[in-house]
């Protein structure tokens, strides 16, 4: 057998210690039932100025032992224990010097903010302080800390294609500005609210880490009112893109609404109601025992029907080759839908109408919002997660830390990135 010295070592490690930073140490507690480390600090030993990096003497050490919580032992808490030295600088005066273990302010080491990070990436607030007996209040504190500092850092030097969009939290009642890096797939920015101030913010926030609005390329968005004119006044040289995702909302939104009015009008309205749901799978996705439901609701419900094969249409619009083939399958699908007599179809044919060119721009480039896609089911992700604390700040942070691929400064605790 190794000697113990070999956990005094893990124990020095895992607190990043050094010389003149020492174990001196440790002991199990067993009334609170955890594991106490001490620390000491070699006496004739020299420290820098932390905030002029000059020369110093020794001036003591800070009146009060200090404590900080660890990663656990054999899942008993651990907790730190030192009081650290002081140094006098000519220039600066007396200066608490501070632990290599430790974050100013904190109450935990490191390493336990490191494995927090990690947990509550894949868990809520509320479960991850359960599971590493903190409290939530702190462990909020932690992740913003982390979260806030990596954001900090972040460079939009060589951003080019923008995709924003909007989403909400606190159950549909607030909305925030996410916008994406979508050749990266990362957000960059997320702001409150959905209107032309939020893209404005996100454009001093472009400037300020070094990203530069006119030589933004791409942007893909929705058809909001609000982002529109703010895209076009901001990014001058970008070719904004309807994003294809948010066209195909707006026409299954207007075939549900002409399902609900079929369903008003027929008597036999329960076998619709049913099959809802199979009305919003494109048809090359459907298995063939769905296709035969299909064709037989058709049958019966023929205005939903209608409403069916105008949305195979755009979709086979989107498999457009060529801009040529683009602009004239476009069209006649606004025809199409203008004769339809389908009301909620023919005001849909008026968006399309509307937005026709930003909407063909998509054959330019066919970029999508990537948070309509892989992004949002993050962020989806992120609002459960973030549910513990409902606030504008800790869903930001969430947001973050789910799809912003940060830069976490933050120890990891398995050595690994
Ligand atoms: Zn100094």
């Amino acid at each position: 057998m190794n000697s113990i010295a070999n956990f005094e070592a893990m124990l020095a490690g895992s607190l990043n210690l050094e010389e003149p930073w020492y174990v001196s140490g440790a002991s199990f507690d067993e009334k609170e039932l955890a594991l106490r480390i001490h620390i000491g600090i070699r006496k004739d030993a020299a420290f820098v100025c932390p905030e002029c990096g000059g020369t110093t003497r020794r001036f003591g050490y800070e009146k009060k032992e200090r404590a900080w919580r660890h990663g656990d032992c054999m899942f008993y808490p651990v907790y730190v224990h030192c009081r650290r030295p002081r140094v006098v600088c000519p220039h600066c005066g007396v200066k608490q010097i501070n632990a290599p273990y430790e974050r100013k302010n904190s109450r935990f080491t490191l390493l336990f903010e490191g494995y927090a990070m990690l947990i509550v990436a894949d868990m809520n607030v509320a479960k991850t302080a359960a599971l590493l007996r903190c409290d939530e209040k702190a462990l909020t504190s932690i992740l913003r800390y982390w979260v806030n500092k990596a954001v900090a850092d972040m460079d939009l030097e060589d951003v080019a294609m923008l995709a924003i969009d909007e989403t909400s939290f606190k159950r549909g009642h607030k909305y925030v500005t996410v916008v994406i890096d979508a050749a990266k797939r990362r957000v960059i920015d997320v702001e409150k609210d959905r209107d032309r101030e939020a893209v404005r913010r996100f454009v001093e926030t472009l400037s300020a880490k070094g990203g530069d609005p006119q030589a933004i390329t791409h942007v893909t968005s929705d058809m909001s009112k609000s982002y529109l004119p703010a895209i076009a006044k901001h990014f001058p040289n970008a070719l904004n893109i309807i994003d294809k995702f948010h066209v195909k909302k707006t026409m299954l939104d207007a075939l549900d609404e002409v399902r609900k009015a079929e369903q008003k009008e027929v008597s036999d309205k329960k076998a619709l109601f049913q099959g809802r749901r199979l009305f919003m799978i494109p048809e090359g996705k459907m298995t063939t025992e769905q296709s035969a439901k299909l064709a037989e609701l058709s049958k019966r419900y023929p205005k939903t029907g209608r409403a069916y094969r105008i949305i195979a249409a755009l979709d086979d619009f989107y498999e457009s080759k060529t801009m040529e083939e683009a602009r004239s399958a476009l069209d006649s699908l606004y025809s199409w839908m203008r004769r339809c007599r389908l009301k909620p179809m023919k005001e849909a044919a008026e968006t399309l109408k509307r937005h026709r060119e930003k909407i063909l721009n998509y054959f330019q480039s066919r970029l999508t919002n990537a948070i309509s896609e892989g992004i949002n089911s993050l962020i989806q992700a992120a609002k459960r997660k973030a549910r513990g604390y409902n606030t504008l700040e800790g869903f930001t942070a969430m947001i973050y830390l789910v799809a912003g691929k940060l830069d976490l400064a933050v120890p990891h605790p398995f050595g690994a990135s």
